[in-house]
């Protein structure tokens, strides 16, 4: 085996995109191998004894190690700046995984309102069936994070910016306020992806991805991932995943770490066609507001030019006359997909009041600013011009 491993340190981040992780085998291949075994042999009984003992390193089985699946682990942490990322079999799992390894009966979550839709759920719905305290706060209010702490609060959870309305909290800010409480800060970094922004680098202890979005980029698999230091992820949190095995595949792990070689273009890409698109919107008849980080008419739009790279490929919009009109600009589209799912090159338009936030109450709505006329875009890459066309038509009428 010729090992062409890259070191982590050496290289910019486009480099490790395309390099890091890799190890070439004896067919000396140049694009990385799916290795779709479930088991790996050993030389003799001693060795086999070795591996089991944890006094030798390698692979034993793929519910713990799986090399296309260290390769991706590999690269993605050189992205994100991580000394450890064990990779899941979705964005939820790796959520699950993190609250399993470090949460105990007792202790007490903190998360932001505004977070994905599964995840409150999660938190609200399974955890606490097993003695977890969760409570909420708004994402961008500092003094709410910091009153809500208790004095078990094991993890504060965030994400940002939010999903629909692209509200950002200030990571250095938080990171220092769970520190100076015991608690470690969980940075949900599905909507930047470490090609906007490097919570790591920020102070927060933990990242997690939904790899379905950005890190694969054409809605072809579900994945995810958790990133922290060798202590947290390395074993506890991969110490949980050998043993309950939400564990990735390799056919998966494959897509997704060559997701991540074109990551920086793409979301440089995305974030230009969704400003574009944001400045656009805000000179539309009929159009309300837009919420964009990068318009200067957002309330964080300082903090977003400082937290992150470029400004992210997802925005929303309100249209004048509730649903009705929303659903109009939704339906109107021919080029557009009406889902839910986002981080995707082709465009999605949504409807959050009656789909991704329809379990919430309408007052639990109402204080999120998810009104009936809101309209969510994750903008792909196809023509800006194209797009533009197609919601024009639902806003003309
Ligand atoms: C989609 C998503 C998740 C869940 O990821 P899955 O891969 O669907 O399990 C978590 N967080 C955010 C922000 C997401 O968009």
């Amino acid at each position: 085996m010729t090992d062409t491993d890259t070191h982590p340190d050496d290289y910019a981040f486009a480099t490790l995109a395309v390099r890091s992780g890799q190890r070439r085998f004896g067919e000396m291949e140049h694009a990385e191998p799916i290795f779709t075994t479930s088991s790996f042999v050993f030389a003799n009984a001693a060795q086999a004894a070795a591996r089991f003992a944890g006094t030798e390193e390698g692979n034993i089985y793929s519910r713990f190690t799986n090399p296309t699946v260290r390769t991706f682990q590999e690269r993605l942490a050189a992205l994100e700046g991580a000394q450890a990322c064990v990779a899941t079999a979705s964005g939820m799992s790796a959520i699950l995984s993190v609250c399993l390894a470090l949460l105990k009966a007792g202790e007490h979550v903190l998360a932001s309102r505004s977070v994905f839709g599964s995840t409150t759920a999660l938190f609200d719905n399974y955890l606490t069936r097993f003695g977890i305290q969760v409570s909420h706060v708004p994402l961008h209010d500092l003094d709410a994070w910091e009153a809500a702490i208790r004095p078990n609060t094991r993890f504060l959870f965030a994400e940002t910016p939010s999903n629909p309305l692209t509200e950002l909290v200030d990571l250095q800010a938080l990171a220092a306020l769970a520190h100076r409480h015991d608690c470690l800060l969980v940075v949900d970094n599905c909507f930047c992806t470490p090609a906007l922004m490097r919570p790591l680098e920020l102070g927060a202890d933990i990242v997690v991805h939904s790899a379905t979005k950005y890190l694969d980029g054409q809605g072809r698999c579900v994945g995810g991932a958790v990133l922290g230091s060798e202590a947290l992820v390395g074993k506890e949190v991969f110490g949980f995943l050998r043993t309950a095995g939400p564990t990735m595949s390799p056919f998966n792990a494959w897509v997704f770490l060559k997701g991540l070689e074109t990551l920086k273009l793409r979301m440089r890409a995305h974030s230009e066609s969704a400003l574009q698109l944001a400045q656009w919107l805000e000179q539309q008849p009929g159009v309300l507001r837009v919420h964009y980080p990068g318009l200067p008419s957002h309330p964080q739009h300082a903090l977003a030019a400082r937290q992150q790279r470029h400004f992210g490929g997802i925005l929303a919009f309100e249209v004048d006359g509730g649903r009705e009109a929303a659903w109009r600009v939704i339906d109107a589209t021919r080029l557009l997909s009406i889902t839910a799912n986002l981080g995707d090159a082709k465009t999605t338009i949504t409807h959050p009041a009656t789909t991704t936030h329809g379990r919430l109450k309408p007052e639990q709505r109402e204080q999120q600013g998810i009104r009936e006329g809101l309209i969510r875009i994750a903008v792909g890459l196809e023509d800006i011009a194209d797009i533009q066309a197609d919601l024009a038509r639902g806003l003309r009428v």
